[in-house]
């Protein structure tokens, strides 16, 4: 029977993945191609230098004994290395009598050897090469409020720090919304991380800038040059991977990092927008990785961690705002902690650029001229905070069960407000006015109505509380 490349290397593979994981052979043998048998010497094209570096250094012996069983002691395998994507010029390297560990580069024809991929983290003029690692200081640990939407992903985050590829947390993949932390908390990971471990080489960079410099380094024929930069990284944090749904090629280089740098006891820490599940044009190969180590999601903040956020930045800029302004503003953004302090920076300029006092009226006109994409819905919450302010209840009597007149008015109030202000059902107003029910909520809108019609009194409150609500 005639031995042509792909026969042999079948036989070869059948071998090879007998003795090795599943998850190496896909990684390292599946992107191998037979393309020559001449007498006995095998000829393999492999995606990259560095793949057939990896290939000779780990795998030498069982690559050995393959060939040896297919074509017989004097046989020999050769590599084809593709240089360039774009016309697949190849350079060819022995196997099997190359030293381990011996440089590659003179095995190079010359005239081959690739120009150098000059990468823009590195820092020129210093002798040992040394990476800016991008970080933004003000995004730290101690700047990053914990809260009970963030506090698995924060821990995860800061254990990771400590001790980088040292957990079962890699990669750590940090999803959820915009504008709820992610960013800032790759980055506290990188500072950290740095911190612990001053010899490691931290990295963060976004997906898009790493997409960039790979359509970079093609144009340039510098990928191999690429791979190499990444692949010497300690702690790897890319942002926003979501970026690189549907683009096949980086997704590809992408995976050969991951799995260089997972193979080496590296750490990789990812962030996303949306869940691994939801990541379509995504590989299936790259999100079975992901699934490797933890997944943590960033919820939406809720009202003390919004609070906490707030009053942190205001510590940090050194201003000073009554506490009543900060609450207005963290009752009145909910979904976004961007826009919160978005409306914070604006409310302060719009304080100075007018000199005007930081009250309740400037945040309140400032939020509607400035913030209207956000759910600008007057909040449950918010209402029984200004009804409880206005006739000085606290929130937790606003929702016990008394039946003391007064108490039950302003229960009666804050239902009433939140059925005309809010889209919310009346068991939800109900269950969140201390588990009252649908009826309750419905009986008191009819009093509310009727008290208006008859009592003084009671007019003058509901009048009053319209305006703090600034009802149209
Ligand atoms: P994402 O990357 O998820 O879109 P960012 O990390 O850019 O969001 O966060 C948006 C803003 O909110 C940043 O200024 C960040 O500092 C701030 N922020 C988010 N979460 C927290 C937090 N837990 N504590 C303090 N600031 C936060
Ligand atoms: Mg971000």
């Amino acid at each position: 029977m005639e031995k042509t490349p792909e026969k042999v290397w079948n036989n070869c593979l059948k071998f090879i993945q007998d003795n090795i994981s599943e998850q190496n052979f896909e990684t390292w043998f599946q992107p191998i191609r037979p393309i020559k048998l001449k007498q006995n010497i095998l000829t393999v094209e492999v995606p990259s230098k560095f793949f057939y570096e990896w290939l000779e250094e780990n795998y030498i012996d069982l690559i050995k004994a393959t060939i040896k069983k297919e074509l017989g002691k004097e046989g020999k395998l050769l590599y084809n290395i593709i240089v360039n994507n774009n016309n697949s010029q190849s350079i060819s390297l022995p196997s099997i009598n190359r030293k381990i560990n011996a440089n590659p580069e003179h095995y190079l024809p010359s005239g081959a050897v690739e120009k150098k991929f000059k990468n823009p983290f590195i820092i020129p003029g210093l002798k040992k090469v040394q990476i800016n690692s991008q970080l933004n200081i003000n995004y730290s640990f101690e700047n990053f409020i914990e809260g009970s939407c963030n506090r698995l992903a924060r821990s995860a985050g800061f254990a990771v720090a400590q001790k980088p590829a040292g957990t079962s947390f890699n990669p750590l993949l940090i999803y959820g919304g915009v504008g709820l932390g992610k960013t800032h908390l790759a980055h506290a990971i990188g500072i950290k991380a740095k911190e612990v471990h001053p010899e490691k080489t931290v990295l963060y960079v976004s997906a898009e800038k790493f997409t960039q410099q790979f359509i970079e380094s093609i144009r340039n024929n510098t990928t191999n040059d690429f791979s190499h930069f990444y692949q010497m990284i300690d702690i790897l944090i890319i942002d926003d991977v979501q970026f690189f749904s549907s683009k096949e090629k980086t997704q590809d280089i992408f995976f050969h990092i991951f799995n260089h740098l997972h193979q080496n006891n590296k750490q990789i820490i990812l962030t996303s927008d949306r869940a691994p599940v939801d990541l379509t044009g995504m590989e299936q190969r790259l999100l079975s990785r992901f699934k490797w180590g933890l997944s943590a999601d960033l919820q939406q903040p809720d009202l003390e961690t919004r609070i906490a956020i707030l009053k942190k930045k205001i510590q940090i800029d050194g201003i000073d705002i009554t506490n009543d302004v900060i609450e207005y503003l963290a009752y009145s953004i909910t979904t976004n902690i961007r826009e919160l302090e978005g409306a914070l920076i604006s409310l302060l300029a719009q304080a100075s650029l007018n000199k005007k006092e930081i009250s309740i009226a400037l945040a309140r006109e400032m939020i509607d001229r400035f913030v209207k994409n956000t759910t600008r819905e007057v909040s449950i919450d918010y209402i029984q905070k200004v009804v409880c302010d206005y006739f000085e209840l606290s929130i937790d009597t606003l929702k016990s069960k008394t039946r003391k007149r007064n108490i039950v008015q302003a229960r009666q109030l804050a239902m009433y407000f939140s059925k005309q202000l809010t889209k919310s059902s009346l068991a939800n107003i109900g269950a969140r006015c201390g588990g009252k029910d649908h009826a309750t909520v419905l009986h008191a809108c009819k009093t509310v109505n009727n008290l208006v019609d008859t009592d003084k009194d009671f007019r003058l409150y509901v009048q009053e509380l319209e305006k703090k609500f600034t009802l149209p």
